[in-house]
């Protein structure tokens, strides 16, 4: 289980709080190489990591946008990894998808998306975030509502049966109809996978800015649980299945990586910035700066361990063993939580109830 992070995009939303430099600042084409030569080189020094690492076989390319990169340069990164994973000829991973934006797809049209292809890449998870081009615009995203759509066209065109798309709720000028019309816009698209999340406002984020100078001010929590309600109704009545709070699939087309983050596999994150789960209490960062980047590393606590446990998978519908709450939680917590319907037990199994997602951040604090 493999992540590579791509710390370029070309230009800059409002919201953002990942680590990314951009592209024409940060030296183009030449810092792009650099990072691809230095990916290169950790992967090959991480061999072993990486080997123990694929009972999860699966490879994720995020960012950042991975869609900026050239494909040679992509496939220079690409090959590395397959050759050190085994990979011969055509065999690529279960699950290995690339993060991109609509605007690069559009831009490169089939022969780019070809080129992913070839590289092995089976599933693509696009930046949609809505179909309004005001709320678009006001995010600073690079591309149109009719260039996400035209995206999403030239994917299937190309041969992928894989897409994720992501979005954006609980935006001040978002109002009930549009977040609506956007998600039907989606429903119409038939993703394979969504991805939603309310906006948040992130430290160092332009937005963050924003609300310090009262520019923006964060829209109340009746319309954003409104908003995740509508979402949830809209994606049940499509036969989408909600496994994760801000995520739904077709049945069947639940994401493998993420879903092994949310179990605690240990995974091999490769690049700036990029985390890594070294067994099960090491955790390991690169440092946020390219082209060359240092690491370093905690090790977790038992408190660490069990607020991670508890998180996580109460956040997924598939929810946690009874025996293994209790323990983590104290049977007298778990009870109460039981009594109050925040929790509910199904078999041995304990999960958080669909119509109690909204508040599962609330209900995990009062657990733990
Ligand atoms: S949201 Fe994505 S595309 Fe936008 S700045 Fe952040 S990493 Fe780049």
């Amino acid at each position: 289980m493999i992540y590579v992070h791509v710390p370029f995009c070309k230009s800059f939303c409002i919201y953002c709080g990942f680590y990314s430099e951009s592209l024409s600042r940060c030296g183009g084409v030449k810092a792009v190489e650099q990072w691809a030569e230095a990916v290169c080189a950790e992967a090959l020094s991480r061999k072993d990591e990486i080997l123990s690492s694929i009972g999860t076989d699966t490879l994720y390319i995020g960012g950042g946008t991975p869609s900026v990169l050239p494909l040679s340069v992509l496939g220079q990164v690409v090959n590395r990894i397959r050759e050190i994973c085994g990979k011969k000829g055509e065999e690529t991973f279960e699950e290995f998808t690339v993060e991109v934006n609509p605007d690069d797809i559009v831009k490169g049209g089939l022969p780019y998306l070809e080129g992913l292809r070839k590289l092995g890449i089976n599933r693509i998870s696009m930046g949609v975030q809505s179909f309004d081009d005001g709320i678009l615009r006001w995010m600073g995203r690079r591309h149109s509502s009719s260039d996400a759509e035209k995206a999403v066209e030239l994917i299937r065109e190309a041969g992928f049966t894989n897409l994720s798309l992501d979005l954006i709720s609980g935006i001040k000028g978002l109002s009930d109809e549009m977040w609506e019309d956007t998600l039907e816009k989606t429903l119409s698209l038939s993703p394979e996978h969504i991805s939603a999340y309310q906006l948040s406002v992130e430290e160092g984020s332009v937005l963050d800015e924003m609300v310090s100078t009262g520019k923006y001010s964060e829209a109340d929590d009746a319309q954003c649980e409104r908003q995740y309600r509508i979402l949830c109704r809209k994606l049940s009545d499509a036969g989408y299945v909600h496994y994760e709070v801000s995520n739904f699939s077709k049945p069947g087309k639940e994401a493998i990586h993420n879903s092994a983050y949310w179990r605690r596999a240990p995974y091999v994150g490769l690049g700036p910035g990029a985390h890594s789960l070294v067994g099960e209490r090491e955790r390991r960062w690169n440092s946020e700066t390219v082209p060359s980047y240092s690491s370093s590393n905690e090790i977790l606590s038992d408190e660490d361990l069990r607020v991670e446990r508890v998180m996580l998978s109460l956040r997924t519908a598939k929810g946690i063993s009874e025996e293994e709450l209790v323990r983590l939680c104290g049977r007298n917590n778990v009870r109460r939580m039981l009594n109050e319907g925040s929790i509910i037990s199904s078999g041995s199994v304990i999960r958080i109830p669909e119509d109690h997602f909204f508040t599962s951040d609330s209900i995990i604090r009062e657990l733990l």
